[in-house]
């Protein structure tokens, strides 16, 4: 089969024929049909630190997909061949306390589809029976193939609840972009996002948000002003990873506000702590979407009309893969589709 594959430890993706997956008892076949790409698979065509810190070769990368089920192992007995399913990106141990405990998202064993393990840019995939997530038949197939990363969108937003407040959201990449509907669908007032990237910046106002600020050109401090708010933001959401967002996110919260934070900062970062402390804020980390919760909210977000497709800016055939990757580096993207079917 087709496959994209990190074959050499240097910059790049080559696409590749390679042996078919097999599958287990607990397993299910997949034939994909459109993925994401995602900064992670960029870090990978990079090859950076992270990168040759972490990624076997060779390897078929790619964790955002959607795709038909085509075979299931032998102790397989709720999913069918033909299911419209997606894949949770994170393959637990089952066996940890936290898995034990129901709190997959927490296991402290995980390894990743496409980092640790064979991906999605595949024309097959092969996952444990228990990564698997079932679509409705009527889905939009660009917006299942994007789950993964609007899980991560979902699990932040709905971290703590939003009825009534104003929201602050740091970074208009793809997983900001998603959380703007969401915060929308679960009843936030002002729902502000910042970025330095005049293009995401558009994509943001066109999803919904009250308004999307170069901060580079407009404090937030002069935005509350306009907005007519005195104390400070009630819910911040850092998807940014970049340390100004942080810390002009801490500085324009109100007392008691709560930060969750998904970006990811390429090294240690300061902030200034005393602000945490005297406006005794809450700051909660999140990694991956929780299995299921995040899963069944999304569903149901779907089919409530959260529209996210506007998102998906670019799409190309698997074959034209480079020129995805291309105009993801760019930065004048949403989020970019490889579409498998054909
Ligand atoms: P992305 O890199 O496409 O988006 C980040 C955005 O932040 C970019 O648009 C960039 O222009 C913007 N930015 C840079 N400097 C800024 C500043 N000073 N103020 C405001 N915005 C600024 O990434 P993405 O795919 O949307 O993901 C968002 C973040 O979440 C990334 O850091 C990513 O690594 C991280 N992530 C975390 C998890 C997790 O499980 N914790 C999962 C996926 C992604
Ligand atoms: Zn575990």
């Amino acid at each position: 089969m087709k496959a994209l594959v990190k074959s050499r430890a240097e910059r790049g993706l080559w696409l590749e024929e390679i042996a078919e997956p097999t599958i287990g008892i607990n397993d299910v076949l997949i034939r994909v049909r459109y993925t994401g790409i995602c900064g992670t698979d960029v870090h990978i065509y990079q090859w950076d630190e992270w990168a040759q810190k972490t990624i076997p070769v060779p390897m078929a990368i790619g964790h955002e997909f959607v795709g038909e089920i085509v075979e299931v192992g032998s102790n397989v007995n709720d999913f069918y061949p033909g299911d419209i399913v997606s894949g949770e990106g994170h393959v637990t141990c089952g066996r940890c306390r936290n898995c034990l405990a129901g709190r997959r998202h927490l296991c402290a064993a995980t390894s990743g589809v496409g980092v640790n393990r064979p991906g999605a840019f595949a024309e097959l995939i092969a996952l444990p029976m228990t990564n698997i997530w079932r679509h409705d038949h009527g889905i939009h197939q660009e917006v299942a193939a994007i789950f993964d990363p609007f899980g991560n969108a979902v699990h932040t937003a709905l971290s703590f609840p939003v009825l009534g407040e104003d929201v602050l959201i740091t970074g208009a990449g793809p997983i900001g972009i998603m959380a703007i509907p969401v915060v929308r669908h679960a009843g936030a007032r002002h729902v502000v996002v910042t970025d330095i990237n005049p293009f995401r910046l558009e994509l943001a106002r066109k999803m919904g948000a009250t308004l999307a600020v170069n901060t580079q050109q407009t404090p937030l401090a002069e935005v509350q002003k306009q907005l007519g708010m005195r104390e400070g933001f009630d819910v911040g959401l850092e998807m940014s990873g970049n340390p100004v967002a942080m810390q002009e996110m801490i500085a324009n919260m109100s007392h008691g506000a709560k930060i969750a934070m998904l970006g990811i900062p390429a090294k240690p970062m300061s902030v200034d702590w005393r602000a945490v402390i005297f406006n005794m804020l809450t700051i909660k980390g999140i990694y991956g979407r929780e299995m299921y919760e995040t899963w069944y909210k999304m569903t149901v977000m779907i089919e409530s009309g959260v529209d996210i497709s506007p998102v998906i800016t670019h799409r190309y055939g698997y074959q034209d893969f480079q020129a995805g990757f291309d105009a993801m580096i760019s930065g004048q993207t949403g989020k970019v589709i490889l579409d498998w079917t054909h």
